[in-house]
C-alpha cells in the first residue's frame, strides 16, 4: 500500500500467473506450455531478424501477420486483431467491448483472468454455475447481459463445448457481444472461426502460445466482425502503438506458416495426454474428459494440494486451485512422453 498510488489501483485484485521457478531441471506442467518448442523456421527466422532493423519501429498494424492470420482461416484482414499475447487481446476486449449497464456473463469456473479484468475496468459481472460435469449449459445464458465470454475448451477444466452449441448460444444472443476463448481449441476442439461471416457480435480469441509453442513471443489474436475488430483498434491506438515488436510478427507469421511441425506436435500432445490419462485413471484419479493441452484430475483418497507438495518435493510443478468448489483438483499439463512418465511414476509411489 502506498498513498503514492491511485486510488483505483488500492481496489485492484491483481491475476496470479503460475510459477515460472528460476531452478532449474523441475519438470514444469504447472502453466501449459508446450513440450516441444517452436518450429525450426520460427527460430531460422528470428535470427535473421535479430539485426540492425530492430532499431526501426514495427509495423503498427502489423499487417504482415494480419493477412498471414487472413489467409490460414479464409477471412479478410479486416477481421483480424493482433495483440501482445492474447492476454492484452482480452483485455481490449472488455474494455472496448464488454463493459455494458447489463451483466458480462461468464462461467463460475473458468479463466480466472476475466474477474481480474472486470475490476480493472470496473465492468460489472455475473458468473454462471458449470453443471455437476463441469459443462456450460447454454440455456443458462438467456438472460438479459452486457456479452458474454468463455473459453472453449474451457480452463482449467479443459471440458469442450461442441460448435452446434456454440452456434445455438450465437442464435439466442444476438444483441451482445459472445467472445470465445480458444487458447485451447488446437488440442481437440472445433473452432467457432467458421461462423463469424455470420453472427456479427462473435469474437474469437486464439494465442500462439499453447498449440504453436510461443508463450514466450507473446503473439494473440481476435476474429470477428470489422466493426468489432475497428472497435479494439481504437483501443489498442489509444494505448500503445506497438504492442507487437519485429521479432513477434516474423516468428509469428513463421509458425502459422509451419502446418507440418504444428501437425505433428499436437499429435504427439494429443497422443499423450490419452496416454496420461489412461495411467492415471488406473492409479484411481478421476479424470475430467479433456480437448486442451492439460487434464483436470482429482484422486477420491488424496486432498490435492498435498498431492501437489508431493510431487514439488520431487521436483515436479502441477496448479492447484485454491477456490472451493475445484480445490480437490490438480492441473496436470501435457509434457513430453518422459514428463508424463516421470509424472506416472511418482503419482504412483504416492498413491500406489
Ligand atoms: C493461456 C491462456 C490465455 C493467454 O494466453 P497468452 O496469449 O499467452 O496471453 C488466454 N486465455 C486462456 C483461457 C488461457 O489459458
Amino acid at each position: 500500500m502506498s498513498h503514492f498510488w491511485s486510488e483505483s489501483v488500492h481496489k485492484l485484485n491483481p491475476y496470479v500467473p503460475g510459477e515460472q521457478p528460476k531452478q532449474q531441471n523441475l519438470t514444469k506442467l504447472n502453466t501449459n506450455e508446450n513440450p516441444y518448442g517452436p518450429s525450426p523456421k520460427v527460430l531460422d527466422i528470428l535470427h535473421h531478424e535479430a539485426g540492425n532493423d530492430l532499431r526501426l519501429y514495427p509495423d503498427p498494424n502489423c499487417d504482415e501477420l494480419k493477412s498471414c492470420i487472413a489467409e490460414y482461416y479464409n477471412i479478410n484482414n479486416d477481421q483480424v486483431f493482433v495483440g501482445n499475447g492474447s492476454d492484452e487481446v482480452l483485455a481490449h476486449t472488455f474494455q472496448g467491448l464488454l463493459k455494458h449497464n447489463k451483466p458480462l456473463l461468464f462461467p463460475d469456473i473458468t479463466y480466472s483472468f476475466y474477474p481480474v479484468y472486470c475490476g480493472l475496468y470496473d465492468i460489472h459481472h455475473q458468473t454462471i454455475p458449470l453443471n455437476a460435469e463441469f459443462e456450460l449449459n447454454i440455456a443458462d445464458y438467456n438472460q438479459p447481459n452486457g456479452g458474454i465470454i468463455f473459453p472453449n475448451p474451457n480452463a482449467p477444466t479443459g471440458v469442450g463445448l461442441s460448435l452446434q452449441k456454440v452456434e445455438a448460444l450465437l442464435k439466442q444472443n444476438t444483441d451482445s457481444v459472445v467472445v470465445i476463448d480458444e487458447a485451447y481449441i488446437d488440442f481437440g476442439g472445433e473452432s467457432a472461426v467458421a461462423l463469424i461471416n455470420r453472427y456479427p457480435n462473435l469474437l474469437v480469441i486464439q494465442t500462439l502460445s499453447k498449440s504453436r509453442s510461443l508463450a514466450g513471443l507473446r503473439v494473440g489474436f481476435a476474429m470477428g466482425h470489422p466493426d468489432l475488430i475497428s472497435g479494439l483498434e481504437r483501443v489498442k491506438n489509444s494505448f500503445n502503438s506497438y504492442p507487437l515488436g519485429r521479432l513477434a510478427i516474423k516468428g509469428g507469421v513463421a509458425a502459422i506458416q509451419d502446418d507440418e511441425y504444428f501437425d505433428t506436435t499436437r499429435n504427439k500432445i494429443i497422443n499423450t495426454r490419452t496416454l496420461l490419462s489412461q495411467n492415471l485413471a488406473t492409479l484411481g484419479f478421476e479424470i475430467l474428459p479433456s480437448q486442451a493441452n492439460f487434464i483436470f484430475v482429482k484422486h477420491p483418497g488424496y486432498d490435492a494440494l498435498t498431492l501437489s507438495q508431493e510431487l514439488r518435493k520431487e521436483s515436479i510443478i502441477v496448479r492447484h486451485f485454491n477456490h472451493s468448489r475445484i480445490n480437490q483438483y490438480l492441473r496436470i499439463s501435457i509434457g513430453s512422453e518422459p514428463e508424463c512418465a516421470q509424472l506416472r511414476d511418482v503419482l504412483q509411489s504416492i498413491v500406489g
